[in-house]
């Protein structure tokens, strides 16, 4: 039986089975044509000319020959990354810029500073759209063809590109996608707006430690709290896309009031921003926040000084997380809950009342799931905004020729 992905019926075949064999690449690089044929149950003929098609496009290339095969070697492909360029832009408390090549390859990897907490809407988007320019006009100068452009905001995004709220920007019903797309001159490339979260799971899922894993939760620790969710494989989009809204779960009816005006939301007492006014009491007067990074070194750095007050602040931190982390555990059971940003810094301090907090509120007896801390960085949601343009080409949207 063919294993690899299957190829289409009569309508759109083309198009259809230039994605089987795109699909399968990506998976199996380097292999032959009848690696390919083999897999794909596509016969040799339509296999040859599927792949010239992609030669021609440059989305493949030939390397030569494979050693230690019996009889005439056959001639290896691989995708050919050099000819074009992914972007992935992501929106926190800094804005975060990846590009890959069509191979996946990271050929770009910026972080800027951001003054969008503290500007209006159309500030922050006119300095969104300036730096996706910026790294549009680099890759365009090294002779690539840029295939797209995904933006990840913290916030309700809808199936449009609008962000329909963004507490922590002060952010409700913008256009995003639309001022973006005139920003940058209409391109013939698409511009895609997406939730972070939705973008750090994808990212997590394919380049993370827990790589390939089925059922898996991560939460971004950046401005605010947010869930991105693989369940059975899947990245779970929901009726509206607006699943994951984990920060707005009330986990103290009597805790502080949040950005979304209810009270006690999980973000309300276990954001970076709560544990940061916790931690650095002696600060709160420093004006507000606008870059987490050197609050988040000051706490780890009082916190190895073993000062109480911080190390309090995130342990209570760590329990409040560890609640969240529970209500989605008994609901989703997922065998990893990858904690994301800010939050990685932190974790040696966090996840044990995080893990002690889950379990003492897990239904399920034979617990084995973990909460553990992402090994990507920061640049998780650029990376998976980046991951998901390719998606875009492997489903068939091929560049011209
Ligand atoms: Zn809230």
């Amino acid at each position: 039986m063919p294993r690899g992905p299957q190829p289409a019926g009569f309508p759109e075949v083309g198009a259809t089975n230039l994605s089987v064999v795109l699909r399968y690449m990506r998976a199996h690089m380097p292999c032959s044509r009848s690696d390919i044929a083999v897999a794909t149950g596509l016969n040799k003929s339509t296999v040859s000319s599927l792949v010239a098609d992609l030669i021609e496009r440059r989305l493949l290339r030939e390397i030569g020959f494979t050693e230690h095969r019996i009889g005439r070697p056959p001639t290896m492909l691989v995708l050919d990354g050099s000819p074009y360029a992914a972007i992935g832009l992501e929106v926190n408390d800094n804005l975060t810029a990846v590009a890959v090549d069509l191979a996946g390859e990271q050929i770009l990897s910026w972080r800027r500073s951001f003054r969008g907490l503290e500007s209006t809407p159309s500030q922050a988007a006119t300095a969104i759209a300036a730096l996706g320019r910026r790294a549009v006009n680099r890759l365009v100068k090294q002779g690539r063809h840029v295939l797209g452009l995904t933006i990840g905001v913290p916030g309700l995004v809808d199936p449009t590109g609008a962000v329909r709220l963004a507490a922590n920007l002060g952010w409700r019903d913008i256009d995003l996608r639309d001022r973006l797309t005139r920003a940058l001159g209409a391109p013939d490339y698409p511009v895609i707006v997406d939730n972070d979260a939705n973008l750090a799971v994808i990212a997590e899922s394919r380049y993370g430690e827990f790589a390939g894993t089925q059922n898996l939760v991560y939460l971004t620790g950046e401005v605010g709290i947010g869930a991105g969710i693989i369940s059975g494989g899947r990245l779970i989009r929901g009726a509206n896309g607006f699943p994951g809204e984990v920060g707005h779960l009330q986990v103290d009816p009597d805790g502080p009031v949040c950005g979304c005006g209810r009270s006690g939301c999980l973000e309300s007492v276990a954001s970076i921003s709560a544990l940061v006014a916790k931690a650095l009491p002696d600060s709160a007067n420093d004006g507000a926040v606008t870059d987490l990074a050197p609050e988040v070194a000051e706490v780890a750095r009082r916190a190895r000084a073993q000062d109480p007050t911080a190390l309090k602040a995130l342990t209570e931190t760590g329990r409040a997380l560890g609640h969240g982390v529970s209500i989605l555990a008994n609901l989703l059971d997922p065998e990893v809950v990858v904690l994301g940003g800010y939050f990685v810094p932190l974790a040696r301090w966090l996840l044990p009342a995080a893990e002690a907090e889950l379990h003492s509120r897990s239904v399920s007896a034979a617990d084995a799931r973990r909460i553990v801390a992402s090994t990507l960085g920061h640049g998780a949601a650029a990376t998976g905004a980046a991951a998901t343009v390719l998606d875009h080409v492997d489903a068939g949207n091929l560049p011209n020729a």
